[in-house]
């Protein structure tokens, strides 16, 4: 480590604006903007999508169709052509075979300079023609006669741009931007300091990655030898040591999140457990082992007097809410109002519904809010919550509203989290902030997230996880059929429910609209019904009236409906045990996450379940693939481990989320390998660099880093 570094590292860590280089006036550093690059290290962390050979020139006889190659000779003939288009063929030779130019666009002066005997270079993709292999519209221009590549050839970077931002002008600014990269590494003085060395010399040496400056280089401009296929997979030692770096700011900014929450304060809520024993004696089951194992984990995190941020994963079904309600009683005995928080409606209904029948014999009072409660219900509702009569709130997001104010919130339970984003999360525990004093918080995942995944994006968490689900449950026998066998399908639910089976019927629409989702339903319903006339079918769907849901709910509960047609509304939480059979429409149009969500309503009971995926073919690879994972496992972990493979992701942690793990340069689905070593590294860093860390973070995240102050 050069000695000036870890001064320099402590200053602003600033990078020069991308108007310093020569050629950037104030409309390409406006089109730049777009493309993310303000700064001259934006344009350094801007790296090539992909690279063209250019340094060797490939024989005419070695060319393979579909592959770019640089080629050259000399011009045979060149002729005017009008077919359908008028077009100008030439045609080359190297003296190992020959090869067309095919040019549909081309002038006067172009045509007549394409002379029999001048030697040309052109690179393009080769294709098959009709008498030999060709090259549409190449790149070329004239050379001497077998003329030599310069020697320091390098690979041909090519970045992603936008319009009007030439190649060549991405190229010409990265060359500038590179050379002063070069000079600031010479040197520890001056420059560009924010690009200095921030990691141990003795750490890239273990983990084999180059330093910064080098693996900034070769992305950008790799030498000729370099593995293209090492490069297009992104697994190059240059390319992972940029991305490890960015997953460390990023793991650095969580950490930093979390030791922040860790200074906070928190009621320190005593367990007598009275209320517990209650509960527990109550309940029909006893509790497995994980549970008891995680909500031990939660009775010592709420005991502390810093807040519990606490992730509680746990397959569909295995039992979460139940450790939620205990960690409830926990807050009620301690004197503390808690909050139970879901993303939807019917969910958040569902858990009012669990919660009453456990709480209320032990008189504890609850109230209810969601964005559909109105006028005197409201405000007796906000009253309640308010003078800390109500001991548990029960709701949707609406509690995140201005007018709902707590008294004593010392606990707060975010269910199905993963569409909540972090900001989200941390506004609702603002929300019970007491002077200094912060709520506790519990949150519980809808679907498990891969253990990589969860390091990463809930790094400024403590996991919990629920790895066992409650004994006896039967596996889910699942199927995949297409549409065309649907009376067939309908048949076979008929045939279930006159044996005393219920059965769900999901219908689901690629539109995002839920009128027209709900229409879909209706149509479905109305279908079913007069194909099923023995049979009670009733519908749900997101725009009927939280009564009129919640009364169709309990009539299937009580198992006055045999089968249930519904939208996807009833994909988180539903849980009705004596379900057995569920027919899933237009299957391929969902997500695995949101497939396995859907079919962990059934299989709750003792009675051995079905799950029926009807598809629309023609399938898609990654539609095949995502029906296929369902039908093959139906282990929660295992479907997300596929999904993060299939998605990536974004589309894990549910859109809301996807800004909070953009990177520009990592990809948390390949560079999951890397992820204990990151880990490690911000341990590592934060301990014995301290000084380090807010640089990282800043070169990455930028000076607003996206995880400190929310
Ligand atoms: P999830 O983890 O998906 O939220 P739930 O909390 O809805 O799961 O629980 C699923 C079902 O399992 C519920 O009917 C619940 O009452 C039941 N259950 C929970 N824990 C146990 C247990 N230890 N033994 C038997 N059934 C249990
Ligand atoms: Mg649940």
């Amino acid at each position: 480590m050069k000695k000036g570094a870890q001064t320099d590292a402590t200053a602003s860590a600033r990078s020069a604006p991308i108007r310093y280089l020569k050629g950037v006036g104030p409309q390409t550093a406006e089109k730049l903007a777009r493309l993310g690059i303000q700064q001259v290290w934006d344009l350094l962390f801007h790296l090539p999508l992909r690279y063209q050979d250019r340094t060797r020139i490939v024989p005419i006889g070695a060319l393979v169709a579909g592959e770019e190659a640089l080629v050259q000779g000399e011009v045979q003939a060149s002729d005017l052509r009008f077919g359908r288009r008028r077009m100008l063929l030439a045609r080359i030779s190297d003296g190992t075979g020959s090869l067309t130019l095919r040019f549909f666009h081309f002038s006067a002066r172009q045509q007549a300079a394409l002379k029999p005997g001048i030697w040309l270079r052109c690179y393009g993709e080769v294709r098959h023609g009709q008498v030999t292999l060709e090259l549409t519209h190449p790149e070329y221009h004239e050379i001497e006669p077998n003329e030599p590549l310069p020697a320091d050839a390098r690979l041909t970077p090519i970045y992603p741009t936008t319009e009007g931002v030439r190649q060549a002008t991405i190229r010409a600014l990265t060359d500038q931007a590179l050379s002063r990269l070069l000079a600031s590494t010479a040197s520890t003085t001056d420059g560009e300091e924010h690009l200095q060395e921030l990691l141990p010399d003795e750490l890239l040496a273990e983990l084999g990655l180059p330093p910064l400056a080098q693996a900034i280089h070769y992305v950008h401009r790799p030498p000729a030898a370099a593995s293209q296929r090492d490069l297009a997979s992104g697994f190059h030692p240059a390319q992972q040591r940029l991305a490890f770096e960015e997953l460390l700011a990023q793991q650095l900014s969580m950490q930093q999140l979390r030791q922040k929450n860790r200074a906070q304060r928190a009621p320190s809520l005593a367990v007598k457990g009275v209320l517990r024993q209650q509960l527990l004696a109550q309940l029909p089951f006893q509790l497995t082992g994980a549970q008891q194992r995680v909500i031990d984990e939660v009775t010592h995190d709420m005991q502390q007097p810093s807040p519990m941020q606490r992730l509680v994963q746990g397959d569909v079904g295995c039992g979460k809410t139940v450790v939620a309600a205990l960690a409830v009683l926990q807050a009620v005995e301690a004197g503390y109002q808690a909050v139970v928080m879901a993303p939807t409606e019917l969910l958040a209904e569902q858990h009012r519904q669990n919660f009453a029948q456990w709480l209320l014999p032990l008189s504890i009072e609850m109230a209810w809010l969601s964005g559909r409660s109105k006028g005197k219900v409201r405000s007796a509702a906000l009253a309640q919550i308010r003078s800390g009569e109500a001991q548990l709130v029960v709701g949707t997001h609406a509690l995140f509203q201005e007018e709902v104010v707590f008294d004593r919130l010392g606990f707060v339970v975010v269910d199905e989290q993963h569409r909540f984003g972090v900001h989200q999360r941390l506004a609702l525990r603002e929300k019970g902030r007491q002077q200094h004093c912060f709520p506790h918080q519990l949150i519980m995942t809808a679907t498990p997230i891969p253990r990589t995944l969860a390091m990463t994006a809930y790094a400024d968490l403590d996991l919990s996880l629920i790895d066992e689900l409650p004994p006896g449950r039967k596996p889910i026998e699942t199927v995949v059929l297409p549409d065309g066998r649907r009376d067939e399908v309908v048949q076979r639910v008929r045939q279930a429910c006159r044996s005393g089976c219920q059965a769900y019927w999901v219908c689901t629409l690629i539109e995002e609209s839920e009128t027209l989702q709900c229409q879909a339903a209706e149509e479905s319903v109305a279908q079913l019904a007069e194909a099923l006339p023995d049979l009670r079918v009733a519908l749900v769907h997101g725009r009927l009236k939280a009564q009129e849901k919640a009364a169709v709910m309990a009539a299937f509960k009580a198992g006055e409906i045999d089968l249930l047609v519904a939208t996807t509304v009833i994909e988180v939480g539903v849980d009705v045990p004596s379900a057995s059979l569920m027919v899933i429409e237009n299957a391929e149009r969902l997500g695995l996450a949101q497939l396995h969500q859907l079919r962990g309503r059934v299989g709750r009971g003792s009675e051995k379940s079905h799950c029926v995926l009807l598809y629309h073919a023609p399938l898609s690879a990654q539609g095949k693939a995502r029906l296929a994972a369902m039908r093959e496992t139906s282990d929660g972990f295992e479907i997300a481990r596929r999904d993060l493979a299939l998605r990536g992701p974004g589309e894990i942690l549910g859109t809301r989320q996807t800004g909070e793990l953009q990177f520009r340069i990592a990809d948390i689905a390949r560079d999951q390998a890397m992820l204990p070593d990151v880990n490690r590294t911000a341990r590592l860093l934060m301990e014995r660099y301290p000084q380090r860390v807010a640089p990282i973070i800043r070169r990455w995240l930028g000076d607003a880093a996206r995880y400190g102050e929310v």
